[in-house]
């Protein structure tokens, strides 16, 4: 028998569920896609990203989570390429404007150099990091829409 096999097989590192962001990012058990939570104050109706202990308008502390547009612009983009530890590089970080008139940073998922300001780009679930035992922590990301799926 080859020396090789008479190693034990690692076991396969399982993904980590462990979401960054569970007050941002829901995803539903259903299937349905995932949307960022936009927090409603109920007192003013002022919508905020992400979630804050009191309204900035009213002081309110009541607040209705709403689903948020699964698509924006990009307002701005930056390539990284010295990264903090954990992250590997380069990524991409960005702000994406959405129509409710809030711009979320986030890290975009795609290829460096392949985003411009204003293009169109729609959320997705994507890795933002990994844990201290190397496996990956998903978060929310946002990506370009992929035109040819017609969505
Ligand atoms: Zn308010």
């Amino acid at each position: 028998m080859p020396a090789k096999d008479k190693k034990k097989p690692k076991p396969a590192k399982e993904p980590d569920i462990t979401f960054f962001h569970p007050d941002l990012l829901e995803i539903p058990a259903d299937g349905t896609a995932p949307y960022l939570k936009g927090y409603k104050c109920k007192s003013c109706g002022m919508l905020d990203f992400p979630k804050q202990n009191i309204c900035q308008k009213c002081w309110g502390e009541d607040f209705e989570v709403v689903s948020l547009s699964r698509r924006g612009t990009l307002y701005s983009v930056t390539d990284i390429f010295i990264g903090q530890a954990g992250m590997e590089t380069p990524y991409i970080f960005g702000y994406v404007d959405l129509p409710e008139d809030i711009r979320i940073f986030c890290q975009l998922e795609g290829e460096i150099g392949s985003f411009t300001c204003d293009q169109d780009v729609e959320l997705t679930v994507g890795t933002i990091r990994m844990n201290r035992e190397g496996l990956p922590i998903k978060s929310y990301k946002f990506k370009a829409v992929d035109v040819e799926a017609g969505i």
